[in-house]
């Protein structure tokens, strides 16, 4: 991650300022407000903002005139229940401001979560930094074989060098040329065409606000094994400020989550007769090939 020396007085003046509030204060995360946290080669996650704790939850809940709280018990066994029971709007009352740094292959996955507020940096009006997403040699992996949408075995030796040259080479001779066309000395190309002669693995950034609900959403689909490596890295940092933020909640998200299993139907009916001493097949369990996959990964762990 590069900060430039700027960028991190920056961050270290708004740190040294703390102000007086009558608002929800949440310790946990106020520890991580302003600080970058850095993900991939260049990429990092701050905290610029947030509203509402484990508290505002249940006081939404409850619709109360005071802070909301019974007591800790009592709250952190509201908010489970609520998060079991999918009553998902007193976690809309929660908010969180996030900055950003993502390549844009990850931003285009990113941005299809519809249901949070964005502003990216502008490429129009700014050059971009001559900063590109190279992986890590143990994450250049070749294309599965079980599953189209993923990758299998980590590349070795010739090949997995030859791959990283090229997206070395490539990167540098795209800014390059990047750079000589928008030379206001030279060609003087405006930036909003000089941008498409770059490669997807170059970096933007982006605020990004969400309410809780939503951002559980994003990382319970984003923070999942299925989910790519690149995007999977930023909601597994996300996941560590939430749980620092809210841990009744984060708690009750990764239990009734992040940690559970759907089942279909069929899938009840076969797992009620296998306790009953039946034995199922697939051919007597009413499900798909791929459904009988699924449910024998849940049933045998
Ligand atoms: C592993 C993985 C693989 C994927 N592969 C592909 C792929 O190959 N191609 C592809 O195009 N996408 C793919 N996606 C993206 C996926 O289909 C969703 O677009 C993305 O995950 C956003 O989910 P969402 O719509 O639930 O989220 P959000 O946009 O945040 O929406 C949250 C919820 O709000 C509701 N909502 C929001 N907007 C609307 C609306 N306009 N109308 C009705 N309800 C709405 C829905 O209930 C939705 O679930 C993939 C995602 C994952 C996690």
């Amino acid at each position: 991650m590069s900060l430039s020396p700027d960028q991190q007085a920056e961050i270290e003046d708004l740190r040294a300022r703390p102000q007086q509030t009558l608002r929800t204060v949440a310790p946990g995360i106020e520890a991580h407000l302003y600080t970058a946290h850095p993900v991939l080669d260049h990429g990092f996650v701050r905290v610029i903002d947030y509203m509402g704790d484990d508290a505002a939850i249940c006081q939404a809940a409850r619709v109360s005139y005071g802070k909301g709280t019974k007591s800790v018990q009592n709250d952190e066994g509201l908010i489970r229940y609520l998060m079991r029971h999918w009553h998902s709007t007193p976690f809309e009352m929660c908010e969180i401001k996030l900055h950003v740094k993502l390549p844009v292959f990850v931003a285009r996955q990113w941005i299809r979560h519809r249901t949070a507020n964005v502003n990216e940096y502008s490429a129009r009006y700014s050059i971009l930094d001559r900063e590109f997403y190279i992986p890590a040699p143990e994450n250049v992996a070749a294309q599965s074989v079980i599953n189209n949408q993923g990758r299998g075995d980590t590349l070795q030796g010739e090949d997995a060098a030859r791959v990283l040259d090229m997206l070395k080479a490539d990167s540098t001779r795209a800014y390059d040329h990047y750079q000589e066309m928008i030379d206001e000395n030279g060609i003087g190309l405006a930036r909003e065409l000089a941008r498409m002669n770059l490669p997807a693995n170059v970096y933007t950034q982006w605020y990004w606000k969400v309410d809780l609900h939503n951002l559980f959403h994003f990382l319970r689909l984003r923070a999942d094994a299925h989910a790519q490596y690149e995007i999977r890295v930023y909601a597994e940092e996300m996941c560590r400020i939430v749980a620092d933020w809210v841990p009744f909640a984060y708690k009750a998200f990764e239990d009734y989550r992040l940690g559970s299993v759907s089942m279909s139907a069929q899938m009840v009916a076969c797992l009620q007769r296998m306790l009953r001493g039946e034995e199922v097949t697939q051919e007597t369990s009413d499900m798909s090939a791929r459904e009988w996959r699924e449910f024998k990964s849940v049933i045998d762990g």
